[in-house]
């Protein structure tokens, strides 16, 4: 039994699930917004390797039962049918606890396979699909090289909902910078709208340096937002949400408002609330929130009540203003999130 082979990363939400990497990096490897696989050429993993690794998990892990499984890199749902089942029959028999399997999916390799196929998946565990739509927009996935069209998106979720899957949709708060920034709001509620996903996971974007994004950035295409942009941003995208049977999310440390999450049919008033709390604080007192989230002082909104933390975070933002009097935040505080990423 060879060693246990395992790709970078996994969903915030699967931190406690069984890894199984079953591809090496992303097939597509070609958004404008993504660093994570560049440096790692795709290929899919030999099926006696990743059986072999089910199994050596299952040695390494005994006593131990797993809820759910994740499956590893970019895409899972590129491989053929006959190839998953053969996968997550494997890790139904030695992982019997398993109570779900789930991937990241692209738009296009969910709208590849039949809804029949897609049926025969979730009879055999693969019931939780995570979805990078990032946007509604066409202009705005036209933008970021997606490789898909908001057809396709909106295709692929419906799809996977009437194969009864579990459906999470990951969107890029920013991604259209100040140029795009209403539209990418109101399409992807539009497109949301209509899917209906059981989870909708919003990112707030961070663009690296070393990005095709950024050089969009450079040439002038698209403006950066600053971190009140993008939650303007985010109360327009809620704003136009439907009260519908979807959870929504703010999980990941890039994101400023942590409190904004819940349930979309009961608790969107609450979430616009909150928003609307940041939005209504003085300019000052905004930028003092965002410069404590962002060197992680702050992680609600009533931390900036708390004068331990709040002197904390006008100590770094004394200091900030005193080297760099002219200091673009909407600059530092992308560079923070992007390094969190
Ligand atoms: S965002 Fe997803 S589809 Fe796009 S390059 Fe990265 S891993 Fe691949």
């Amino acid at each position: 039994m060879g060693n246990i082979e395992m790709g970078p990363i996994r969903p915030p939400s699967e931190s406690n699930s069984l890894l199984i990497r079953v591809t090496r990096g992303c097939h597509w490897n070609k958004c404008y917004f993504c660093g994570l696989y560049k440096s790692m050429r795709f290929s899919m993993r030999p099926i006696e390797d990743i059986i072999s690794d089910i199994e050596a998990q299952s040695a390494q892990h005994t006593g131990q039962s797993f809820k759910s499984c994740f499956l590893q890199d970019g895409d899972a749902l590129v491989l053929k049918t006959d190839y998953l089942l053969k996968i997550l029959d494997a890790l139904h028999h030695y992982f019997p606890t398993l109570e779900s399997v789930t991937t990241y999916a692209r738009a296009d390799s969910i709208t590849r396979k039949s809804l029949s196929e897609l049926k025969v998946l979730r009879e055999h565990g693969l019931n939780h699909l995570y979805c990078g739509m990032e946007t509604g927009s066409d202009r705005v996935l036209q933008l970021i090289n997606k490789g898909f069209d908001s057809n396709t998106v909106i295709q692929s979720g419906c799809l996977a909902k009437e194969a009864d899957m579990i459906l999470s949709e990951f969107i890029l708060l920013g991604i259209g910078g100040k140029e795009f920034s209403e539209e990418n709001a109101r399409k992807t509620a539009d497109a949301l709208n209509i899917i209906q996903p059981d989870f909708i996971r919003v990112h707030a974007v961070g663009f690296k340096p070393e990005s095709m994004m950024w050089q969009l950035i450079q040439d002038g295409t698209i403006s950066l937002q600053s971190e009140e942009e993008i939650v303007r941003e985010q109360r327009l995208f809620l704003q136009c949400l439907k009260e519908m049977n979807s959870y929504y999310v703010n999980e990941h440390i890039v994101n400023l408002l942590l409190e904004v999450r819940g349930d979309l049919l009961s608790e969107k008033s609450q979430m616009l609330s909150a928003i609307n709390r940041f939005l209504n604080l003085p300019p000052e007192e905004r930028l003092l929130f965002a410069i404590g989230r962002r060197f992680n002082m702050f992680f609600f909104l009533e931390d900036l009540q708390k004068p331990n933390l709040r002197s904390q975070a006008q100590l770094y933002m004394d200091e900030i203003k005193k080297k760099n009097p002219n200091m673009d935040f909407a600059f530092l505080c992308n560079y923070i999130r992007q390094s969190q990423i």
